[in-house]
């Protein structure tokens, strides 16, 4: 079990910038733990994929909210 985004997520697929360290244990967290705390995964499942700003990581879950709020 995991999100139903693993296969395609740029996140995921380390196709994002960050610390391989840190990106693990988001991955572990988030993409195979409770993928409903991920900032990616709520603006996904709220706004669509195509609403998923590139560089948007799975903790940003401040800018998420401002996204979620500014398209209310
Ligand atoms: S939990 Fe977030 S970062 Fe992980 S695969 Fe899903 S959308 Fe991507």
């Amino acid at each position: 079990m995991g999100c139903e985004y693993l296969q395609s997520c740029p996140f995921y697929n380390e196709k994002m910038d960050i610390d391989s360290g840190l990106g693990k244990i988001y991955r572990r967290s988030y993409c195979q733990g409770d993928k409903t705390q991920c900032a990616r995964y709520m603006i996904a499942t709220e706004l669509g994929r195509e609403s998923v700003p590139a560089d948007l990581y799975p903790n940003m879950h401040d800018r998420a909210e401002q996204i979620l709020n500014e398209t209310k």
